[in-house]
């Protein structure tokens, strides 16, 4: 869900849970979670990490990664190889043999893109949207939707019962820690972060700045259904948007 009412979930979970705000399936875990919020606000940076790329590997597991052979693999490797330690980071990248139109990025520094965002975009886009998505790592972005998830997930319990944290997740625990990110819907601010951010990358690494508005352009004529247009703020506001600034 979006952060405009991410912000006053909590609240909103104690004070009146009206179901309209968030998927019901999420309540109770919410509500739990409003009473527990000190357990997860304990999580350090290194659980986080530590977390994020366990989380990583099981939803990996529960993925089709294309092969290092692949031409998908390829294109991406190519593409992103330089950027293995971008601003401080480290990064991995894979993708994901899916016609969703998406991608993704987790706390520890884990990229992953949908064959189907790779379909739609040239490469010079597609790097525009890969620096979205390392915006969203270096402005704790993920970390915080991370955090988000693990307060509201039956992991949690999980941890609290065996006194542990990373580690003492059962791999379809981490895997949906990695799911509830993915399906997050960030916050406004942070999303035109994450885009003034990528535009700053482009700059930094000689791209066209431009590629990041024709993607937003091409992900206007997508619905909004099940795709990076569902988590994120109108395509063609933000395309006008930076427009504006280039
Ligand atoms: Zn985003």
């Amino acid at each position: 869900m979006h952060k405009f009412f991410s912000l006053s979930l909590l609240t909103l979970a104690l004070a009146t849970t009206p179901a309209w705000a968030f998927d019901l399936s999420i309540n109770n875990d919410l509500v739990d979670a409003a009473k527990d919020a000190g357990k997860a606000a304990t999580l350090s940076d290194d659980d986080i990490i530590k977390m994020g790329r366990e989380s990583a590997n099981a939803y990996d597991a529960q993925n089709k990664v294309a092969a290092p052979s692949s031409d998908y693999a390829k294109r991406l490797t190519k593409l992103t190889q330089k950027h293995l330690k971008e601003d401080g980071l480290n990064l991995n990248f894979k993708v994901y043999l899916d016609d969703n139109v998406n991608a993704f990025a987790l706390p520890d520094g884990s990229i992953r893109v949908y064959a189907g965002l790779m379909d739609m975009m040239t490469d010079q886009e597609l790097i525009a949207v890969i620096g979205h998505e390392i915006g969203h790592v270096k402005l704790q972005h993920s970390k915080s939707q991370f955090q988000k998830a693990y307060a509201t997930s039956a992991a949690r319990k999980g941890v609290a019962s065996q006194g542990g944290v990373a580690g003492s997740l059962a791999k379809s625990q981490l895997a949906d820690l990695a799911d509830q990110v993915l399906k997050a819907q960030f916050s406004q601010s942070d999303e035109l972060g994450s885009d003034d951010y990528s535009i700053k990358f482009m700059k930094k690494h000689g791209y066209d700045p431009k590629a990041l508005v024709s993607s937003f352009k091409k992900l206007a004529t997508l619905g909004d259904v099940d795709s990076i247009t569902s988590t994120h703020p109108a395509p063609s506001k933000r395309a006008k948007r930076i427009e504006e600034t280039l």
